[in-house]
């Protein structure tokens, strides 16, 4: 009998494995951070023992979510402005905001936040871009989280970067100096073809190559920028990355609202993944992505909240119910996109995205566990005939009720163990007071 970490038993274990086997009375064995073993729970009970078991018999058990495009420093910005253009809000109050507040300590304080709000919604991971990243990367190691995080590169001076080579060697030191840390890995994200130059696009995707470093950038949000990039360059923005070398494996792109379907083909030819912000998308206005394309063409897809600045939450499970409904309707076809296919989106899908799908994203041996569980035993949420279903149209983030990332137990009972949150509302409550102060 080995002496393990942690135990979950009795679970609706629902592991995303390739064979997409559901367990109904499962059982997990953790040690020092990954599944160590997976089955009945007579089959684990009979081999491990420990002092933390977690009883699920009320609960599904899963990979926990992945939020493929997110700004987690801007949630301080929570409805600070809504329901205008997206020119008017980035310059009359997103800008300004941002050149007031946006600095080191706000940026810690605000993505340490988000970190627990994320918890609360069962994402485990998150692919975030934005300022004084290292500070997120602080955030998120403190808090727990997984994280995949890169400083936004633009032509012009941001926070307190003057020059695009600032914003690039920023990125290179934060690679290096969260080199051993587990939870963290740094990225080269340019922020977009229409605020960096050829040569800084080729410049970032040339490092990050250098140094083994996943590339993301936003790519065809709005028509507009697809009209801007024609005019300019003569081709539709896919063609204009790979006419420069910008596309990979190691690329993800976040919208890819406006995305014709050569362009689809080449995607998928290059392995380039999209990561898609639907409630944002609808928000601003700025289109749906085309899924149905993605998928005919085989063009890896997942699902993200974007910044809270503009969402304004970050929950993945509304992402996956308005992903699942907007796409039926516009399609005219109710059987398009059916829940389990979105599940995967936002697990599996998304692990493949960010090239670790050996790492994350299925309950599987030898996988890191960053593991969700839900409860099932409330009134919203009875009965249950198909799990998937579940997960996409009836369970909100108050069903989330444990996280698991790493192996450390993050939220226990919808309690977070590591984080006050009392703390976080007195952080909000003051920065809403310097925000409203003109
Ligand atoms: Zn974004």
């Amino acid at each position: 009998m080995q002496h393990i970490d942690i135990i979950i038993k009795n679970g609706y274990t629902v592991t995303i494995n390739p064979e997409m086997e559901i367990i109904k009375h499962g059982a997990i064995a953790i040690e020092k951070g990954k599944i160590l073993a997976i089955g009945a729970n007579e089959d684990i009970e009979k081999n491990y023992k420990s002092d933390k078991v977690i009883d699920a018999s009320s609960k599904i058990v899963m990979p926990g979510f992945i939020n493929g495009h997110s700004h987690i420093a801007m949630t301080f910005f929570r409805g600070y402005a809504d329901d205008l253009l997206l020119q008017s809000w980035l310059e009359d109050y997103i800008w300004p905001a941002e050149t007031r507040f946006v600095k080191a300590q706000f940026v810690y304080d605000s993505s340490f936040y988000a970190c627990a709000e994320l918890i609360k919604n069962g994402i485990t991971m998150i692919n975030d871009m934005y300022f004084y990243s290292k500070e997120t990367a602080r955030a998120a190691t403190k808090a727990g989280m997984r994280a995949i995080l890169g400083e936004g590169i633009l032509d012009f001076p941001m926070a307190f970067h003057k020059i695009p080579e600032s914003m690039i060697n920023y990125a290179l030191e934060g690679h290096e100096e969260f080199k051993n840390n587990d939870l963290i890995d740094f990225a080269m994200m340019p922020h977009s073809i229409y605020t960096c130059s050829k040569e800084n696009l080729i410049t970032a995707a040339e490092k990050a190559r250098a140094h083994n470093m996943l590339i993301h950038t936003h790519l065809s949000e709005t028509k507009k920028e697809v009209d801007d990039c024609v005019k300019e360059h003569g081709v539709r923005p896919v063609q204009y990355l790979n006419s420069i070398g910008f596309l990979g494996n190691d690329v993800s792109l976040a919208h890819g609202v406006w995305i014709d379907e050569q362009e689809q083909r080449l995607l998928a030819e290059k392995g380039v993944g999209v990561n898609i912000c639907t409630e944002c998308n609808m928000k601003l206005s700025s289109g749906f992505a085309p899924i149905k394309g993605y998928k005919e063409n085989g063009v890896t897809i997942s699902l993200a909240t974007d910044g809270v600045a503009s969402n304004n939450n970050l929950s993945i499970l509304d992402e996956m119910d308005m992903t699942a409904k907007v796409h039926k309707a516009i399609n005219n076809d109710p059987t398009f996109l059916p829940a389990e296919e979105v599940v995967r989106m936002v697990t599996i899908d998304a692990a493949k995205i960010f090239n670790k799908e050996d790492e994350i994203g299925s309950l599987e041996v030898g996988k890191k566990a960053d593991i969700i569980l839900l409860e099932r035993n409330k009134l919203e949420n009875m009965p249950m005939y198909n799990v998937y279903s579940h997960l996409v149209y009836t369970m909100h983030s108050e069903s989330v009720q444990d996280v698991i990332v790493n192996g450390k137990v993050l939220m226990q009972d919808r309690k977070l163990t590591e984080i006050d949150e009392n703390e976080l509302f007195e952080k909000a409550k003051y920065y809403q007071i310097e925000l409203q102060k003109k």
